[in-house]
């Protein structure tokens, strides 16, 4: 399922960032933060009543020292491109302004459906400020207050019956959806081709089907796979391809289709500090992943080369110690075909399911072997253990106490239950529960 976006649109403050943080601030992680992931405050999801959706904060791209127009007219131009509404944003209490007749005018010609905000309206006596803004012409306008909290319901309301229909992405379950990340120049657009080029893949002529319109799909060993183009900045030339942080988006977009993502590193460049960011939002996100060390015919080789660049990758993305790693020439072609059956068990072990008592069976040799931990004479009782989820493969613990379960033995309970079936290339999600 594709969910909507939503785009938060004005000039500068306003409380874009205010509004955005609000909407997505009260959400519960059920994942631990990661250590070492800095979270992009650009791009988030959030929820309202029985609604799904993915929300931007375009304030948050900037264009280095670009003057006003140039900064507004690209952050418009990305939200148009992007989302299926438009969150308009004003201040109540300067009136309209220039800016915002000059942001007006770019959104009327978009033909998105646009939901005006008048923000900073704190009080009930304020209201009668939030007339004037009819005349930008995008209907009613909504009073709300990023400080306060208050009239984000009736704007969110606005903005969900404008949602296009949901629907079902157009691919067989069994298909394994991928995307290739990294930073600029590690050579995804190579390796695209690459495999795309391989002997025996049979690209389907059959046009992607999402908006984006920038999926390739193709057999290989009777396997379906569909390769989400996230280098797919099809627009050359305008001012916004340049900005990093627009391309995170871009990659963010794709991770979250993907089953299985490939990080792509640079063997000559070795691993450098963004490379650990952009894996840390294919951890984040909870899918598959596959470490992909490219332009490996730059290293001068002897038999110790591999595993010494293995090492320097698990020191430096310990957070990803389940995901394989692949080395590979997308230049000279050489060791591409190490990748498919990477690609394949990543796939496959994140749609993995167990049984409840072949896995209660593991966990109770567990903690025979290693008893859970006390604290003031109580200790940590786990009753029985379930996988609800897949896509990561996500176990719920019944205990009597979830303070109980500390990091370190959740570790533990995790490393027994990857020995006893093996989740190689997937991150798994563990959540204690007390039981009632
Ligand atoms: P942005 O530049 O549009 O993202 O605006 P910010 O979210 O950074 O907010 C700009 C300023 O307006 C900050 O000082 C906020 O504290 C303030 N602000 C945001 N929302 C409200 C509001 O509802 N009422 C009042 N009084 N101030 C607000
Ligand atoms: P992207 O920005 O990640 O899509 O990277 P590109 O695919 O555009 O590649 C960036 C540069 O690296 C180009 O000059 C490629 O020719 C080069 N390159 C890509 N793959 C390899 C490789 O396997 N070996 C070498 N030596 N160069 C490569």
């Amino acid at each position: 399922m594709t969910k909507p976006t939503i785009a938060i649109v004005g000039r500068a403050n306003v409380g874009k960032s205010t509004i955005f943080n609000r909407i997505v601030g009260e959400r519960v992680s059920i994942v631990e933060d990661t250590p070492g992931v800095t979270r992009d405050r650009i791009y988030s999801s959030g929820e309202w009543l029985t609604h799904e959706f993915n929300i931007i904060d375009t304030g948050g791209i900037e264009l280095g020292d670009e003057p006003f127009q140039e900064q507004i007219r690209a952050q418009a131009e990305i939200a148009i491109d992007e989302a299926d509404v438009i969150i308009f944003m004003v201040n109540g209490r300067d009136g309209i302004t220039n800016e915002d007749d000059f942001v007006a005018k770019l959104l009327f010609k978009s033909n998105k459906p646009v939901v005006l905000g008048v923000n900073k309206i704190d009080n009930p006596e304020m209201r009668a400020d939030i007339y004037e803004f009819y005349s930008l012409g995008f209907g009613e306008p909504f009073p709300i207050s990023g400080s306060h909290g208050l009239g984000i319901g009736d704007l969110l309301d606005e903005a969900a019956k404008h949602f296009p229909e949901q629907h079902e992405e157009d691919y067989d379950d069994d298909v394994i959806k991928f995307s290739l990340i990294g930073r600029p120049n590690v050579g995804k657009s190579s390796l695209i081709n690459a495999i795309l080029g391989e002997e025996r893949v049979i690209v389907s002529p059959v046009a992607g089907t999402t908006r984006d319109a920038i999926d390739t799909v193709y057999t290989f060993e009777n396997q379906e796979y569909v390769m989400i183009d996230t280098a797919g900045m099809r627009k050359k030339g305008k001012v916004y391809e340049s900005t990093e942080r627009y391309s995170v988006l871009r990659a963010l977009k794709a991770i979250e289709r993907s089953n299985v993502v490939l990080v792509v590193i640079d063997a000559e460049e070795g691993i450098i500090e963004q490379d650990k960011k952009i894996a840390g939002y294919a951890h984040e996100a909870g899918k598959a992943i596959v470490i992909v060390v490219n332009k490996w015919d730059t290293v001068d080789k002897d038999s110790k080369t591999m595993k010494k660049f293995e090492d320097k990758i698990r020191q430096n993305f310990q957070f990803l110690d389940y995901a394989p790693i692949a080395f590979v020439s997308a230049k000279e072609r050489k060791r591409l075909n190490t990748l498919f059956p990477l690609i394949n068990m990543a796939g496959e072990n994140h749609r993995k399911r167990v049984q409840s008592s072949t896995l209660n069976e593991v966990i109770t040799d567990a903690v025979a072997m290693n008893p859970t931990p006390t604290h003031k004479g109580s200790r940590l009782n786990i009753f029985y253990s379930t996988q609800v989820a897949i896509e990561p493969p996500t176990f719920v613990f019944f205990v009597n106490d979830v303070e109980m379960m500390h990091f370190s033995y959740q570790r533990f309970l995790e490393n027994r239950i990857r020995a006893a079936f093996g989740f190689e290339g997937t991150p798994l999600h563990l959540i204690a529960r007390k039981r009632n």
